[in-house]
């Protein structure tokens, strides 16, 4: 029976080592629950880096034994793979150029020819297990050129690709070295999809100026077969963010927060460490806020997470220093006895803390200068019970297109940052449900089942209509 098999740079799943020998944690992330209705049904697997080298090939053996029963087939990385292919390449070349950071890309052919050998990596990894007729989802920005391989060799397959980050315009896309190389990767796929249609339309745009073809109402014709390109919004979980707002366990935190932050009013503020998301930009509109609104001080609270993230590279340790100098100079120059303005974490949080967190702020307050969706957002929606408090959402962030209903903001514009915190904390509790309302009804009917359901029907649908079209 043909299989689908899900193809993405990390598997769902995160493996310890410990005394007692390996262990396996699995993913709670968006993108494994949703696909973990196709990847755990009948013989479909899930093939990916398990995000951990392992030197020890006896190691790798039994991580692989263990893994098959989960239906998931490891991709091993070697060291030098992980530095060039991974935080080089990956994060240090593609990540800011398509986040429209494009000054601090680095253009290295030793990461350019790692970043190619280990899709190629990949593409053994699936040709072992692939059979005609099987249905290829591939993932995201570290495997542009896995479908093209792919093609090269199974040629009459489904293959799905989805990028989960923004397809810059061409203006920037160009600036890489190897553009067409990457494009033409991409093309190998059936179906291509983005977050957004403005992402979709600067794909299409880059393929006709840089490969030169022809790209109408969304459909590529490579004199081969018709590639059709669309926005696919990718959802969230819904239901499992409002039933664990409504369990035992956050409620008791809950009780915990409110205890300690008293008659607070709380602005959450929630990311992975990233230039993308703008957090010293946010952190300077809260002292601006501070500055002109002497009325809140004592009154109000920036409760801020940033979750660690590839602080191996340069670039992220030197903005955590700048986040820890912005929170030390204006916790230091508004703090009271009693009252401090920033309650900063650096560490990742428990699902129950996030859940309660989310269910007690007042305003989420998520300023991303670029973000592919952005998913923070959506699960403080749907953890809103009550359907009281405040989104503020940046326009850079893909979620923007979809929550009119937010308090949208313009990242750089400090003034309208420090207009919407006020407005945001004087708005009347039945504006506050009626727009929270409204971005649930989205939340809810755009969740993360319907997103899996849609991309695969239109990847079949497009296999149907390339032979009517051939
Ligand atoms: N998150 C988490 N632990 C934390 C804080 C956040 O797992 O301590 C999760 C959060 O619930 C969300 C994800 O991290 O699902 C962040 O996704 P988003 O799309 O907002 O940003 P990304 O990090 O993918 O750029």
């Amino acid at each position: 029976m043909p299989k689908t098999i899900i193809i993405s740079n990390r598997l769902p799943i995160k493996v310890q080592r410990s005394e007692a020998g390996l262990a396996y944690e699995t993913s709670e992330g968006g993108l494994a629950t949703g696909l973990g209705s196709i990847y755990k049904q009948d013989d479909n697997i899930w093939i990916g880096w398990p995000g951990t080298y392992f030197e020890d090939e006896a190691e790798q053996q039994q991580v692989t034994q263990d893994l098959a029963k989960q239906s998931m087939h490891p991709v091993f990385l070697t060291e030098s793979e992980i530095r060039d292919f991974y935080e080089g390449f990956s994060n240090e070349t593609l990540w800011p150029t398509f986040h429209y950071f494009s000054q601090y890309a680095i253009y290295d052919d030793s990461f350019w020819n790692a970043y190619q050998q280990v899709n190629q990596k990949f593409c053994q990894a699936v040709m072992e297990r692939a059979e005609p007729g099987d249905t290829i989802w591939v993932h995201d920005y570290q495997l542009l050129l896995l479908p093209a391989m792919l093609r090269s060799q199974i040629e009459d397959s489904s293959i799905g690709f989805f990028q989960h980050i923004p397809f810059p315009s061409y203006e920037v896309f160009r600036l890489l070295p190897w553009r067409e190389q990457l494009l033409n990767g991409m093309l190998g796929a059936d179906l291509i999809g983005f977050h957004t249609y403005d992402d979709a339309r600067h794909f299409l745009s880059s393929v006709s100026r840089i490969v030169g073809l022809n790209t109408s109402q969304g459909l590529i014709d490579n004199g081969y077969r018709h590639i059709m390109v669309d926005a696919f919004p990718m959802g969230i979980d819904d239901e499992k963010y409002a039933t664990l707002a409504a369990s035992q366990e956050t409620k008791a935190k809950m009780d915990e927060y409110r205890e300690a932050l008293q008659e607070q009013r709380i602005i959450l503020s929630i990311d992975r460490l990233d230039y993308s998301k703008g957090i010293p930009q946010r952190l300077q509109a809260f002292e601006l806020f501070l500055k002109e609104n002497p009325e809140f001080h004592g009154k109000v609270t920036l409760f801020m997470l940033v979750v660690p993230s590839r602080d191996q590279v340069e670039m992220y340790r030197q903005l955590k220093e700048t986040i820890d100098e912005l929170v030390g100079r204006i916790n230091s120059s508004y703090r009271t006895i009693t009252w401090n303005p920033i309650q900063y974490f650096y560490r990742s949080f428990p699902m129950e803390e996030l859940s309660a967190l989310y269910s007690i702020a007042d305003i989420a307050l998520v300023t991303p200068m670029r973000d592919g969706m952005n998913l923070v957002c959506k699960e403080f929606i749907a953890s809103k019970l009550d359907k009281k408090g405040v989104l503020i959402l940046s326009e850079m962030a893909g979620a923007s297109r979809e929550l009119a209903d937010a308090v949208l903001i313009n990242p750089n514009d400090m003034g309208q940052m420090v207009q919407a915190l006020q407005d945001a904390l004087l708005m009347p509790e039945d504006e506050q449900m009626a727009r929270m309302g409204q971005m649930q009804d989205i939340v809810r009917r755009y969740n993360i089942h319907h997103w899996v359901e849609i991309f695969m029907n239109r990847l079949q649908y497009i296999k149907m209509k390339q032979e009517t079209m051939a």
